[in-house]
């Protein structure tokens, strides 16, 4: 079965239909998805978990699981409470990944010192709580510079733990791609590789190995073809996984099995299953 591996289900577009939406994501095949633990800020950072706990038990939906992280434009509210509101998080066992935390000197909601210095005390969270991470990054068009810093800020503060994780979404060129594989993560590609202006990120992602990519929706945004500017769900990580099929000249079955074994392998069964 699919694994969405990214999806903001605590959203407030799906608070008329949530077991709906998600009864459509197991009727479609996706049998887990990744519910990703960042709200509005802080404040809502436990709101991911509550949803594991909710519905999970639950028969014919996916199974959940959870994040949790401060994104990088709330990184001026990531102070001591918040952050070991993070680590309490972390420390349970439905919530198997920090983020999506990163740098993001597109939209610069926070200085690029204040993004920085709150992804790297995210990192030293993770890192003692063993959580692999879940980046967001996006430069300024045309410039790669969150990229270049990131990964001077993960080669000092991350790679060495072994941890791993994924750099989601992923909107880089294949140099960006080449330096993730480098470091170990997964590269998880989202519903945008559908746009017809997207062939930049297509030309990357047949060039990545099979054993080192997952899909996901970043649900309620970046819905795909042909379901583009509507409100996204993880039913439609078919889409996305059959775009990738087609790139790569696979079955989409396959390509199904080999994200979830992805995804699976960075998070080893007796993680996932809590114990
Ligand atoms: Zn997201």
């Amino acid at each position: 079965m699919l694994i969405d591996s990214h999806a903001h289900l605590d959203s407030e577009r799906y608070a008329d239909d949530r077991e709906a939406m998600l009864g459509r994501a197991w009727a479609a095949g996706v049998g887990t998805v990744l519910s990703i633990g960042i709200g509005e800020g802080p404040a809502e950072m436990h709101q991911a978990l509550d949803l594991c706990r909710e519905f999970n038990g639950r028969p014919n939906l996916p199974r959940l699981f959870a994040s949790a992280g401060i994104y990088p434009h709330c990184t001026p509210e990531a102070d001591d409470a918040a952050l070991a509101k993070l680590d309490a998080l972390l420390a349970e066992p439905e919530v198997i990944a920090c983020g999506e935390i990163g740098l993001d000197y597109y939209h610069e909601g926070a200085p690029r010192d204040v993004q920085k210095k709150g992804l790297i005390r995210q990192l030293e969270i993770a890192a003692a709580r063993k959580r692999p991470i879940l980046i967001h990054c996006r430069p300024k068009d045309e410039h790669t510079d969150a990229w270049d810093d990131l990964f001077v800020i993960l080669e000092e503060h991350w790679t060495g733990t072994g941890l791993g994780g994924i750099m989601h979404c992923f909107g880089g060129g294949w140099e960006q791609a080449r330096r993730s594989l480098e470091i170990g993560f997964l590269v998880s590609f989202a519903g945008n590789i559908t746009y017809p202006k997207a062939q930049p990120l297509r030309d990357v992602a047949v060039r990545m190995p099979l054993d080192r990519i997952l899909v996901e929706t970043d649900a309620p945004w970046l819905a795909p073809a042909p379901n583009r500017g509507e409100r996204n769900e993880p039913a439609w990580v078919a889409q996305t996984a059959n775009c990738l099929a087609e790139l790569m000249g696979k079955d989409p079955a396959e390509i199904a099995t080999e994200t979830a074994r992805n995804f699976h392998r960075l998070f080893p069964a007796e993680q996932v299953m809590g114990n």
